[in-house]
């Protein structure tokens, strides 16, 4: 029963977002990639009706005075 613990945890972990369309889950980005400013950016696709999207995730950095 470890194991299946330790999928739930690895699970929790990754990027989750839902389908802007018909609401399905996307667990994984088909593809990401970083950017300038600390940014990365993932493209996503849902399985269930196809539709592809994208977000941009952009991590806290000090700013520089
Ligand atoms: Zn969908």
């Amino acid at each position: 029963m470890e194991l299946i613990r330790d999928v739930v945890k690895t699970m929790r972990a990754r990027p989750l977002i839902e389908c802007a369309q018909c609401g399905g889950r996307i667990y994984i980005p088909e593809w990401s990639e970083c950017l300038e400013g600390g940014r990365v950016r993932h493209l996503w696709q849902c399985e269930a009706c196809g539709y592809a999207f994208e977000t941009t995730v952009r991590f806290a950095e000090p700013v520089e005075a």
